[in-house]
């Protein structure tokens, strides 16, 4: 438990990448960057995936479309006794 933020492997930072990046950090500040440029690399990757992501998404987000589904799914399932 002693150790340093930078001292942590390059599979323990992927495996907080995607959290660090949802959390809005700046982690190009994180101390792994700063000495691991495989993981610049793959941080330089991501961002360009989602960059273009976003690009490609209409303007609608998806999560309101998913929350739609669920409770359309939820009411249906409520509203009415059909069985299989
Ligand atoms: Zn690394």
């Amino acid at each position: 438990m002693t150790n340093k933020p930078g001292d942590m492997s390059c599979e323990e930072f992927q495996a907080q990448l995607a959290d660090l990046i949802g959390s809005g950090e700046d982690i190009s500040q994180h101390p792994h960057l700063m000495q691991c440029p495989r993981c610049r690399a793959l941080l330089a990757d991501l961002q360009t995936i989602a960059e273009a992501a976003r690009q490609l998404l209409p303007a609608e987000p998806p999560e309101d479309d998913l929350w739609d589904r669920i409770e359309s799914a939820i009411q249906s399932e409520e509203g009415s006794d059909s069985k299989p």
